[in-house]
C-alpha cells in the first residue's frame, strides 16, 4: 500500500530551482535511501517535503496516503504522520530530554498518556538504544556529543512513531556505536504501518538495516534507481560513473 509518491516535483528558492521534476513512490514497510554528491537537492528535497518556507514548489505534487499535501503547513504534516531529523539539532537549556518528548508527543499525536506510562515507554526505546536514563533528565541536546544527539533523534523517532520517517544524515560521520545503534533503532521502529526515507552519502548506517530501493540524485534530479546493491557500487566507484551515463542517454 502506497504512502507517500512526489510527483514531478520542482521546487527552489526565489531565482533558483534545486528540485527539477523529482518522481518517487514509497509503499508502507519500505525502507528508501537517497544517495548523491553533495549539493545536488537532497537536504533541500527532505525540507520541501515538510514544507520548510524557505523553499516554494512550483510545480508537482505530494501525496500521503493518496491525498496531497502539498497545501499543508510544517505542523500539520507532522500531525499526518511526517517526521524529519535535523542535521543540527538545537539546543535547549531548561528543558529536559523527557518533558520535550512528553510535550511534542501531546502536541503531534494528541496522545494524553500519564507521566508514569510515558516514563516506562521511554525507558524501554533509551534501552534499545543504549542510552543512559539520565539522558532523559538532561537539557536537550546541551552538551550532546554527535553521537549522542543521533540516538537523541532516534530516541524521539521512537516516541512520536510517525508514518515517514526522513533521516536526513550528517556529513560528518558518527561512531561505530553511533551508527550501530542508530541502525537497531530504524529496526525497531520499521513496521507495516510506516516507511523510512534515508538520505546520506555514507554508507555505514546503511549496511546492517535491510533497503528496498535506493535513487541517486544529481542536480535536483533522480538520474539512476537500484537496490541496495547500488550502495556498494557507489561505494566503490563514488558517483562519477552515474553522472557518465546521464551525460551519454543526452
Ligand atoms: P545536498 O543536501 O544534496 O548536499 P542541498 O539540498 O543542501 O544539497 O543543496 C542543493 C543546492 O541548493 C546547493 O547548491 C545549495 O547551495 C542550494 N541551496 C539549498 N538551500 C538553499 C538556500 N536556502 N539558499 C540558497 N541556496 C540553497
Ligand atoms: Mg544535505
Ligand atoms: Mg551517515
Amino acid at each position: 500500500k502506497n504512502l507517500l509518491t512526489v510527483k514531478d516535483l520542482c521546487a527552489g528558492i526565489p531565482g533558483q530551482e534545486i528540485i527539477k521534476g523529482i518522481n518517487l513512490k514509497i509503499n508502507y514497510g519500505e525502507i528508501h535511501v537517497i544517495m548523491g554528491p553533495n549539493g545536488s537537492g537532497k537536504s533541500t528535497l527532505a525540507n520541501v517535503l515538510m514544507n520548510n518556507p524557505q523553499y516554494k514548489v512550483s510545480k508537482g505534487d505530494i501525496l500521503l496516503d493518496g491525498e496531497s499535501i502539498l497545501a499543508d503547513t510544517t505542523d500539520v504534516r507532522a500531525k499526518k504522520g511526517l517526521f524529519m531529523s535535523f542535521q543540527n539539532p538545537v539546543e535547549v537549556p531548561g528543558l529536559t530530554v523527557e518533558n520535550f518528548l512528553r510535550a511534542s508527543n501531546q502536541e503531534i499525536n494528541q496522545e494524553n498518556i500519564g507521566i508514569i506510562d510515558f516514563h516506562e515507554k521511554l525507558l524501554d526505546y533509551a534501552d534499545v538504544l543504549e542510552m543512559d536514563e539520565k539522558y532523559l533528565d538532561r537539557y536537550l541536546n546541551v552538551g550532546f556529543s554527535g553521537g549522542e544527539k543521533k540516538k537523541n533523534e532516534i530516541l524521539q523517532l521512537l516516541t512520536l512513531n510517525p508514518k515517514l520517517a526522513i533521516l536526513d544524515e550528517t556529513d560528518s560521520g558518527l561512531d561505530v556505536d553511533a551508527v550501530r545503534v542508530v541502525s537497531k533503532g530504524i529496526e525497531k521502529f520499521l513496521s507495516e504501518k510506516n516507511s523510512v526515507l534515508i538520505i546520506t552519502h555514507h554508507n555505514e548506517i546503511l549496511n546492517n538495516i535491510p533497503i528496498d530501493q535506493v535513487h541517486v540524485i544529481m542536480d535536483g534530479e533522480i538520474v539512476k534507481d537500484g537496490d541496495e546493491s547500488l550502495i556498494h557500487e557507489i561505494e566503490a566507484k563514488g558517483f562519477g560513473w552515474i553522472k557518465d551515463e546521464v551525460d551519454n542517454e543526452q
